[in-house]
């Protein structure tokens, strides 16, 4: 059984404040939000980064990406919102269980990155 923090989420083994669970997706709010809304959207499956993705993934993926959009729009993001997948060590990835983060809830994000 791994012990990725986030694997321990989906077994209930830590808690989260979650916010839709189905089958093959979770997702619940960061511990540490930059933005008012800012929630994580993961496989349930352990895939351990973006770089790790194969085809057999292209099924689960599409359903992390559907259900981000259906939830940003239910946290009342309606003018838009910014997902972002950290990858790797190049990505400042902290967490090797793949997520996407769903940022918004202002008027308007700062820059991505800052030149
Ligand atoms: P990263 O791997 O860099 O994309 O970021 C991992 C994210 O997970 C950070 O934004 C953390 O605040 C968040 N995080 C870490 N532990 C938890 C937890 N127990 N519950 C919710 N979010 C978490
Ligand atoms: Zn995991």
């Amino acid at each position: 059984m791994s012990d990725c923090l986030f694997c321990r989420i989906v077994r209930g083994e830590i808690p989260a404040r979650k916010i839709h669970e189905d089958d093959h997706v979770l997702a619940f709010h960061d511990i540490n939000p930059v933005a008012p809304v800012h929630f994580l959207v993961i496989p349930k499956m352990h895939i351990t980064s973006m770089a790790a993705l194969g085809e057999e993934h292209g099924e689960v993926m599409g359903k992390v990406m559907t259900v981000a959009a259906r939830l940003a729009a239910e946290q009342g993001c309606v003018d838009g919102f910014r997902t972002i997948i950290n990858t790797g060590r190049v990505g400042r990835q902290e967490v090797y269980h793949l997520h996407v983060h769903v940022l918004g809830g202002t008027e308007v994000l700062p820059a991505m990155l800052k030149r």
